[in-house]
């Protein structure tokens, strides 16, 4: 028997490990079944690449526990280890991140900071010593002739080697428990139900079966499911199997939309199997809301709600990524910077608006319920993500005056009128009140389609898109309209400029601008925004939100064919100083703030005036 001595940094570690830097020791028995996974699929792969005769007719996992002893075995009958090995791989750390994981501990300690910050470094076989204060594992490697080695140690300095001549191929893995904690409340993982639920919780998708065996009685249990839908082919997988898993992650008892599978192979593999829900959860807008999918690393489970992988216009997606070359130990704050899981990301939302894009030639009907209950959230995604531009607008559709159906811009874009060449749409609060808007007016006389925007989202993104397909989307609501290119019909703005100019000042506190309108056929008058100024509908959510800005003035656009405006003209011509005058320019003011669905600041002062003129024509 030969004493050895840690190398250095393993003794670190290792006293890291003695004074527990994780909150969380349930997770050393998914570093020993992780590696004794890995094992196995080396032992697999050793016999058909380099012809190694080997019995791989029952690769597995044993967990053994022994309440009086107060033990745990963890077996595999694997590929295991030589003696050399065991020296280089148990008592050296062979790993890079090892030593670069000691500094930045150094650092948190230094900075008073919360260690788990680190939890992205591999501990792998180390973290045995945070529930054990002995570790005995024995080995034999497959197609090596006479005795095995048997590796011991107690976490301190040293460790013991010697050789072992009954052991069979593989390699078990023995903890001595340490002393049951009142206080810490430390789990007994001698007990069946935690060992039970470890298992379910981290490695159920393991691909080999792990067994639990009590001394005693017969039959052994199989702990884990062995089922990683997402590493089998679609073909081989029933959409029974599908629902269920999807159920499972998603809590949802309705059948997915759609089922995406994805696979990468080469520099950095991956495999995700994703669901589209069929509708809406109940939270999709609520700000706290679960999200996000499930993280695995070689079918290990490593967390729920990974929002680092799905951007949040996407968050009604569900599902599950394996990365192979993810450490075990990667938290939440490594997450958000890993570059691979940036790409892995930027994949999905990629193949995901490629899948719905696919879905609005090949099942329109699933299409209309896709964007019907998810088009909403999908249009943040205008907000959010700048590059995705043109992959969002191309599956997103909108309600129209053409129609009753939504359409898409595409097909708007096809319907363009010769010589149109902006995309018209205008925002509001319902349908009934954009189709009414005397904004509309010389729009629907002269035959342009115009989309409707009723989602509040719809306010703020328009001003984040400049185009689609080379064509502007323009809010008829905002700068100046002019439908028609003949010159002549137009009424000369000069035998109006008293009149305007009368109004401006009478309306100051209140509009920029007075001008005659284009736009209107049949309203006297309507009220615009400057192509630059931010729109009343958004003033309103910004102030909702308390941010309280300076209040934007707007346009007050008069339809010179109408008898009001033209009456006012006469009356104005007729004395400047008529007491009534100014009245009328307020209840003009207020009908074209109300005709478009806006406050009014005084609404008792407008019935009023309205109720007095009318008492007059009675
Ligand atoms: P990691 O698994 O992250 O590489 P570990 O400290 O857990 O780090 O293990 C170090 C190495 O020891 C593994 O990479 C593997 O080569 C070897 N090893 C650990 N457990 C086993 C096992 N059950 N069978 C064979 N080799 C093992």
């Amino acid at each position: 028997m030969e004493t050895l001595e840690f190398q250095a940094e393993a003794r670190q570690l290792l006293q890291l490990m003695v004074h527990s830097i994780y909150s969380n020791k349930d997770i050393f028995l998914r570093e020993l079944i992780s590696n004794a996974s890995d094992a196995l699929d080396k032992l697999r792969l050793a016999k058909l690449q380099d012809g190694l005769e080997a019995d791989t007719s029952d690769l597995h996992i044993e967990i053994e526990t022994d309440a009086e002893a107060r033990t745990l075995t963890v077996r595999d009958n694997g590929i295991g280890m030589t003696r050399d090995e065991v020296v280089a791989l148990i008592g050296t750390i062979a790993k890079s991140g090892t030593a670069e994981l000691l500094g930045k501990l150094k650092e948190a300690k230094e900075a008073k900071e919360n260690p788990e910050l680190i939890g992205q470094f591999g501990v792998g076989f180390y973290s045995t010593f945070m529930v054990a204060d002995k570790v005995i594992l024995v080995t034999r490697k497959a197609g090596t002739e006479g005795h095995g080695t048997r590796w011991e140690s107690a976490g301190e300095g040293t460790y013991t080697i010697d050789d072992e001549p009954d052991a069979p191929v593989g390699t078990t893995i023995t903890l001595h428990l340490r002393p049951k904690d009142e206080d810490d409340a430390l789990y007994d993982y001698v007990d069946e139900w935690k060992i039970k639920e470890i298992v379910k919780r981290y490695s159920d998708f393991i691909a080999f079966p792990i067994r639990r065996v009590s001394s005693g009685d017969g039959e052994p249990e199989v702990l884990n499911s062995q089922k990683a839908l997402w590493a089998r082919p679609r073909s081989e997988v029933t959409d029974e199997e599908y629902h269920q898993f999807y159920r499972h992650i998603s809590h949802d008892w309705t059948d997915p939309l759609e089922i995406i599978n994805m696979k990468a192979e080469g520099t950095f593999e991956y495999e995700a199997l994703l669901f589209i829900p069929s509708r809406a959860p109940h939270d999709l807008f609520q700000r706290d809301a679960r999200r996000g999918l499930q993280l695995y690393v070689k079918r290990v489970f490593i967390m729920d709600d990974s929002k680092e992988l799905i951007p949040d216009y996407l968050r009604f997606v569900k599902g599950v990524v394996d990365a192979a070359d993810l450490s075990l130990n990667i938290s939440r704050e490594i997450l958000q910077q890993d570059r691979h899981i940036q790409m892995i990301r930027r994949r999905l939302v990629k193949k995901v608006l490629s899948t719905i894009k696919d879905l609005m030639s090949s099942s329109p009907e699933k299409y209309a319920t896709f964007w019907r209950e998810f088009g909403r959230a999908v249009k943040e995604g205008l907000l959010a993500e700048p590059d995705n531009h043109k992959p969002i607008l191309e599956i997103a559709s909108f309600a129209t005056t053409h129609g009753s159906e939504p359409t898409t811009l595409a097909a708007y874009v096809e319907r363009m009128k010769e010589g149109q060449e902006e995309i018209y749409f205008l925002t509001g609060e319902s349908r009934s009140q954009v189709e009414n808007s005397p904004h509309m007016e010389a729009f629907q006389a002269e035959g342009y389609e115009v989309l409707i925007l009723t989602d509040p989202v719809d306010e703020i993104w328009v001003d984040a898109v400049p185009e689609f397909e080379g064509k502007k989307l323009r809010s008829i609501a905002r700068g100046t309209v002019d439908l028609k290119k003949d010159e002549e019909e137009k009424e000369p703005e000069g035998d109006f400029a008293p009149l305007l100019g009368f109004l401006k000042e009478k309306l100051d506190e209140r509009v920029k601008e007075v001008r005659l309108s284009h736009r209107l056929t049949t309203s006297a008058a309507c009220l615009v925004s400057d192509a630059d100024d931010i729109t009343p509908a958004l003033e309103k959510m910004y102030r909702a939100m308390g941010q309280e800005g300076p209040r934007v003035k707007r346009i007050l656009e008069l339809n010179p064919n109408h008898p009001l405006v033209a009456g006012l003209r006469a009356a104005h011509e007729r004395g400047a100083e008529d007491p009534a005058l100014p009245d009328t320019a307020e209840l003009l003011y207020g009908t074209a703030l109300l005709a478009e669905g806006g406050d009014l600041d005084d609404p008792a002062r407008f019935a009023k005036l309205l109720a007095d003129r009318l008492a007059r024509t009675v």
